[in-house]
Protein backbone atom coordinates (compact mmCIF):
# COMPACT_ATOMS: atom_id res chain seq x y z
CA UNK A 1 0.00 0.00 0.00
CA UNK A 2 2.91 1.70 0.72
CA UNK A 3 4.34 1.61 -2.43
CA UNK A 4 0.94 2.01 -4.36
CA UNK A 5 0.37 5.55 -2.10
CA UNK A 6 3.51 6.98 -3.15
CA UNK A 7 3.56 5.74 -7.13
CA UNK A 8 0.04 7.69 -7.28
CA UNK A 9 1.74 10.29 -5.19
CA UNK A 10 4.10 10.80 -8.47
CA UNK A 11 2.05 10.35 -11.19
CA UNK A 12 -0.73 12.77 -10.18
CA UNK A 13 0.74 15.54 -11.71
CA UNK A 14 1.34 13.96 -14.59
CA UNK A 15 -2.06 12.68 -14.99
CA UNK A 16 -3.29 16.54 -13.88
CA UNK A 17 -1.16 17.86 -16.73
CA UNK A 18 -2.06 15.34 -19.83
CA UNK A 19 -6.22 16.25 -18.71
CA UNK A 20 -5.91 19.84 -18.21
CA UNK A 21 -6.20 19.90 -22.00
CA UNK A 22 -9.77 19.36 -21.32
CA UNK A 23 -10.90 20.62 -18.39
CA UNK A 24 -8.63 22.11 -15.54
CA UNK A 25 -11.57 20.95 -12.56
CA UNK A 26 -11.24 17.17 -13.62
CA UNK A 27 -7.27 17.94 -14.20
CA UNK A 28 -6.77 18.52 -10.37
CA UNK A 29 -8.90 15.57 -9.23
CA UNK A 30 -5.91 13.97 -9.14
CA UNK A 31 -3.62 15.48 -7.15
CA UNK A 32 -6.69 16.01 -5.10
CA UNK A 33 -6.92 12.84 -4.33
CA UNK A 34 -3.64 11.68 -4.19
CA UNK A 35 -3.38 14.58 -0.92
CA UNK A 36 -6.43 13.40 0.26
CA UNK A 37 -5.34 9.42 0.61
CA UNK A 38 -1.97 10.83 1.81
CA UNK A 39 -3.37 12.99 5.02
CA UNK A 40 -5.60 9.81 5.72
CA UNK A 41 -2.84 7.29 5.82
CA UNK A 42 -0.57 9.82 7.83
CA UNK A 43 -3.24 11.62 10.23
CA UNK A 44 -5.39 8.76 11.16
CA UNK A 45 -4.10 6.84 14.27
CA UNK A 46 -4.21 3.35 13.03
CA UNK A 47 -4.33 3.31 9.48
CA UNK A 48 -1.48 1.13 8.08
CA UNK A 49 -1.14 2.35 5.15
CA UNK A 50 2.57 3.51 5.62
CA UNK A 51 3.23 0.36 7.26
CA UNK A 52 2.35 -2.37 10.30
CA UNK A 53 0.47 -0.87 12.98
CA UNK A 54 0.41 -2.96 16.43
CA UNK A 55 -3.70 -2.57 16.92
CA UNK A 56 -3.95 -6.00 19.26
CA UNK A 57 -2.32 -9.34 20.32
CA UNK A 58 -3.28 -12.55 20.51
CA UNK A 59 -4.51 -14.55 23.56
CA UNK A 60 -7.44 -17.07 24.56
CA UNK A 61 -7.37 -15.45 27.63
CA UNK A 62 -9.19 -12.60 29.54
CA UNK A 63 -5.99 -10.35 29.14
CA UNK A 64 -5.94 -6.43 27.99
CA UNK A 65 -2.96 -4.45 27.18
CA UNK A 66 -3.05 -1.35 29.72
CA UNK A 67 -0.40 1.28 27.99
CA UNK A 68 -0.11 4.68 29.65
CA UNK A 69 1.58 7.38 27.17
CA UNK A 70 3.01 10.75 28.15
CA UNK A 71 4.88 10.41 31.60
CA UNK A 72 6.84 10.15 33.59
CA UNK A 73 5.64 12.94 35.58
CA UNK A 74 5.92 13.72 39.44
CA UNK A 75 2.41 14.51 39.70
CA UNK A 76 1.19 11.14 38.61
CA UNK A 77 3.61 8.48 38.19
CA UNK A 78 3.93 7.11 41.91
CA UNK A 79 0.06 6.93 42.33
CA UNK A 80 0.03 5.04 39.26
CA UNK A 81 2.24 2.92 39.81
CA UNK A 82 0.96 2.29 43.66
CA UNK A 83 -2.66 1.85 42.06
CA UNK A 84 -1.16 -0.83 39.30
CA UNK A 85 0.23 -2.96 42.32
CA UNK A 86 -2.76 -2.97 44.15
CA UNK A 87 -5.10 -4.54 41.34
CA UNK A 88 -1.76 -6.65 40.52
CA UNK A 89 -1.76 -4.90 36.97
CA UNK A 90 1.24 -4.73 34.33
CA UNK A 91 1.39 -1.96 32.39
CA UNK A 92 3.73 -0.43 28.92
CA UNK A 93 4.68 3.36 29.60
CA UNK A 94 4.87 4.95 26.37
CA UNK A 95 7.19 7.48 27.92
CA UNK A 96 8.39 11.38 26.68
CA UNK A 97 12.23 11.27 26.36
CA UNK A 98 12.64 14.86 27.61
CA UNK A 99 10.31 13.90 30.76
CA UNK A 100 12.36 10.48 31.11
CA UNK A 101 15.56 13.03 31.76
CA UNK A 102 14.09 14.90 34.31
CA UNK A 103 12.66 12.18 36.25
CA UNK A 104 15.39 9.24 35.60
CA UNK A 105 14.27 8.16 38.96
CA UNK A 106 10.32 7.52 38.12
CA UNK A 107 12.22 5.35 34.88
CA UNK A 108 13.81 3.21 37.03
CA UNK A 109 10.85 2.75 39.24
CA UNK A 110 8.28 1.90 36.49
CA UNK A 111 10.97 -1.10 35.42
CA UNK A 112 11.34 -2.04 39.54
CA UNK A 113 7.82 -2.64 39.71
CA UNK A 114 7.66 -5.34 36.82
CA UNK A 115 6.23 -2.46 34.16
CA UNK A 116 7.88 -2.16 30.45
CA UNK A 117 9.26 1.37 28.87
CA UNK A 118 8.82 2.45 25.54
CA UNK A 119 9.78 5.16 22.99
CA UNK A 120 7.17 7.85 22.80
CA UNK A 121 9.53 10.57 20.71
CA UNK A 122 11.82 13.24 22.83
CA UNK A 123 9.41 16.42 22.67
CA UNK A 124 6.29 14.94 22.18
CA UNK A 125 5.48 17.25 19.57
CA UNK A 126 1.73 16.50 18.69
CA UNK A 127 0.84 19.55 16.48
CA UNK A 128 4.10 18.85 13.51
CA UNK A 129 5.09 15.17 13.86
CA UNK A 130 3.22 14.20 10.99
CA UNK A 131 4.47 16.69 8.64
CA UNK A 132 8.52 16.10 9.66
CA UNK A 133 10.71 15.80 7.82
CA UNK A 134 13.72 12.98 8.23
CA UNK A 135 16.08 14.88 10.32
CA UNK A 136 13.09 15.73 13.07
CA UNK A 137 11.53 12.11 13.11
CA UNK A 138 15.19 10.81 13.39
CA UNK A 139 16.01 13.38 16.68
CA UNK A 140 12.84 12.13 18.55
CA UNK A 141 13.13 8.54 18.16
CA UNK A 142 16.81 8.58 18.69
CA UNK A 143 17.30 11.43 21.51
CA UNK A 144 14.20 9.43 23.28
CA UNK A 145 15.78 6.30 22.49
CA UNK A 146 19.33 7.76 24.40
CA UNK A 147 17.28 9.03 26.84
CA UNK A 148 15.36 5.25 27.98
CA UNK A 149 18.95 3.65 27.50
CA UNK A 150 20.46 5.85 30.19
CA UNK A 151 18.04 4.39 32.68
CA UNK A 152 18.67 1.20 33.69
CA UNK A 153 18.78 -2.05 31.21
CA UNK A 154 16.66 -2.95 28.34
CA UNK A 155 16.20 -0.77 25.61
CA UNK A 156 13.07 -0.18 24.60
CA UNK A 157 11.74 -2.14 21.77
CA UNK A 158 8.13 -0.21 20.85
CA UNK A 159 7.37 2.95 19.86
CA UNK A 160 4.16 5.09 19.59
CA UNK A 161 3.88 8.39 17.56
CA UNK A 162 2.59 11.19 19.49
CA UNK A 163 -0.87 12.03 18.76
CA UNK A 164 -0.64 8.69 16.55
CA UNK A 165 -0.07 10.86 13.65
CA UNK A 166 2.62 9.26 11.78
CA UNK A 167 4.76 10.62 8.81
CA UNK A 168 6.20 9.30 5.78
CA UNK A 169 9.94 8.78 7.23
CA UNK A 170 8.52 6.94 10.36
CA UNK A 171 8.39 3.51 9.58
CA UNK A 172 11.56 2.98 7.46
CA UNK A 173 13.64 4.50 10.49
CA UNK A 174 11.66 1.96 13.41
CA UNK A 175 12.64 -0.91 10.86
CA UNK A 176 16.00 0.31 10.94
CA UNK A 177 16.00 0.87 14.65
CA UNK A 178 13.96 -2.82 15.44
CA UNK A 179 11.19 -0.25 16.73
CA UNK A 180 7.41 -1.76 16.44
CA UNK A 181 4.76 0.88 16.11
CA UNK A 182 2.20 0.33 18.93
CA UNK A 183 -1.25 1.82 18.01
CA UNK A 184 -4.38 0.82 20.23
CA UNK A 185 -7.70 -0.96 20.02
CA UNK A 186 -9.91 1.08 22.58
CA UNK A 187 -9.36 4.85 24.24
CA UNK A 188 -11.08 6.45 27.43
CA UNK A 189 -10.64 9.93 25.15
CA UNK A 190 -9.07 10.76 28.73
CA UNK A 191 -7.37 13.91 27.14
CA UNK A 192 -10.73 15.44 25.99
CA UNK A 193 -13.30 13.67 28.24
CA UNK A 194 -14.34 15.26 32.08
CA UNK A 195 -15.45 12.95 33.77
CA UNK A 196 -13.34 9.82 35.10
CA UNK A 197 -16.41 7.27 34.94
CA UNK A 198 -17.38 8.27 31.15
CA UNK A 199 -13.37 7.51 30.17
CA UNK A 200 -13.82 4.06 31.95
CA UNK A 201 -16.95 3.00 30.79
CA UNK A 202 -16.12 3.77 27.26
CA UNK A 203 -13.00 1.57 27.83
CA UNK A 204 -15.08 -1.26 29.59
CA UNK A 205 -17.78 -1.03 27.06
CA UNK A 206 -15.27 -1.48 23.82
CA UNK A 207 -12.40 -4.50 25.22
CA UNK A 208 -12.26 -8.15 24.22
CA UNK A 209 -9.53 -9.97 24.78
CA UNK A 210 -6.32 -9.02 23.27
CA UNK A 211 -7.29 -5.36 23.87
CA UNK A 212 -4.69 -2.58 23.64
CA UNK A 213 -6.05 -0.17 25.83
CA UNK A 214 -4.84 3.82 25.99
CA UNK A 215 -4.44 6.18 28.42
CA UNK A 216 -2.37 9.23 29.69
CA UNK A 217 -0.96 10.59 32.80
CA UNK A 218 0.33 14.18 33.39
CA UNK A 219 -2.43 16.08 31.58
CA UNK A 220 -4.80 18.43 33.71
CA UNK A 221 -2.17 18.57 36.61
CA UNK A 222 -3.05 21.83 37.77
CA UNK A 223 -7.09 22.01 37.64
CA UNK A 224 -7.84 18.41 38.16
CA UNK A 225 -4.46 16.31 39.68
CA UNK A 226 -6.96 13.18 40.60
CA UNK A 227 -8.81 12.86 36.72
CA UNK A 228 -6.10 11.04 35.52
CA UNK A 229 -5.49 8.65 38.64
CA UNK A 230 -9.33 8.27 39.26
CA UNK A 231 -9.53 6.92 35.54
CA UNK A 232 -6.73 4.57 35.75
CA UNK A 233 -8.64 3.63 39.24
CA UNK A 234 -12.08 3.03 37.95
CA UNK A 235 -10.95 1.44 34.36
CA UNK A 236 -8.67 -1.31 37.07
CA UNK A 237 -11.94 -1.97 38.99
CA UNK A 238 -14.18 -2.59 35.97
CA UNK A 239 -11.36 -4.95 34.55
CA UNK A 240 -11.17 -6.61 37.45
CA UNK A 241 -15.01 -7.37 37.79
CA UNK A 242 -14.84 -8.49 34.41
CA UNK A 243 -12.13 -10.71 35.24
CA UNK A 244 -9.49 -9.35 32.84
CA UNK A 245 -5.63 -9.64 33.90
CA UNK A 246 -3.47 -6.92 32.64
CA UNK A 247 -0.23 -7.99 30.96
CA UNK A 248 2.41 -7.00 28.54
CA UNK A 249 2.38 -9.18 25.75
CA UNK A 250 5.29 -10.93 24.11
CA UNK A 251 5.84 -9.85 20.66
CA UNK A 252 4.92 -13.20 18.47
CA UNK A 253 1.51 -12.57 20.37
CA UNK A 254 1.21 -8.63 18.68
CA UNK A 255 -1.73 -8.14 15.78
CA UNK A 256 -1.79 -5.49 12.98
CA UNK A 257 -5.31 -5.85 13.05
CA UNK A 258 -8.25 -5.51 16.00
CA UNK A 259 -9.17 -8.38 17.93
CA UNK A 260 -12.50 -9.60 17.46
CA UNK A 261 -13.33 -6.91 15.06
ZN1 LIG B 1 1.25 11.28 23.85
Amino acid sequence: MRRALLGFAFIAPCLALYLARTNIFIALAPIFISHLLLLYATLVPNCQWWGPVIRSFQTTQPEVWLTIDDGPSLAHTTQILELLDRFQARATFFVIGQRAEEYPHLITEILSRGHEIANHTYTHPSGSFWAAGPSKTFFEIDRCAEMLRSGPDRPARLFRAPAGLKNLFLHPELNRRSLILVGWTVRGLDTVKRDPAEVAKKILREITPGSIILLHEAQRVAKDPEFNPRCLELTLEGLAQLGYQCVIPRPEQFLARTAGK
